[in-house]
């Protein structure tokens, strides 16, 4: 199994690095090639309009959207899960608009921009440890999303079909049981 990490902006090393740990083989996706023989996508986090903006420049954008819509499992961490996002509450832009939710950027508060917490995640046994860094949450999920963890009842993952998002940052802890129910996703 190969899966491809975007690598234009933001932490896309910390999830090579994590699916390493698993034994799944990389490619740094950086131009249109890149995305030949992948079987799984990471967006990875840092900053949506800098990423979205790279996605048009380089001319990769409506590849990665066609791949998508034709079924490939992709998992997006903050960013990402923006970059996905069909609406967003306080930004214009749109990215790729494929995954039928709601975001807010930036969405927690000055007080709360930076934490770590451990919470609940459907479909994975123990409590998975949740960073969040400047990050987006869920304010709206269409019928066919299933939403796998709240905290404070503020959605920061969920699923629809082969699309999966959180408003946090799993390769930035050693806890790689979100990486793992990804790789399961692609099985
Ligand atoms: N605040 C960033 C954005 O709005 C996301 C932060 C992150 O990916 N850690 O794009």
């Amino acid at each position: 199994m190969k899966i491809g990490v975007l690598a234009l902006q933001g932490a896309f090393i910390e999830h090579v690095n994590s699916l390493k740990k698993l034994g799944v083989d990389t490619i740094l996706v950086k131009k249109k090639s890149d995305l030949k023989d992948i079987q799984g996508l990471i967006l990875p986090g840092g900053e949506s309009t800098a990423i979205g903006k790279l996605l048009v420049d380089l001319d990769l954008k409506d590849e990665i959207k066609m791949l998508i819509e034709n079924g490939l499992p992709v998992f997006g961490t903050c960013a990402g899960m923006i970059l996905l996002a069909k609406n967003i509450t306080n930004d214009e832009r749109k990215h790729l608009a494929l995954m039928d939710i709601t975001v807010k950027r930036n969405a927690y508060g000055r007080q709360n921009d930076s934490f770590c917490i451990e919470e609940n995640f459907k479909g994975i046994s123990s409590k998975v440890e949740m960073v969040f860094i400047r990050a987006p949450y869920i304010e709206k999920v269409g019928e066919n999303v299933e939403i796998l963890a709240t905290v404070d009842s503020n959605i920061v993952a969920a699923r629809q079909k082969n699309m999966l998002v959180t408003s946090f940052h799993p390769e930035l802890t050693s806890d790689l049981k979100v990486h793992q129910y990804f790789i399961d996703m692609i099985k």
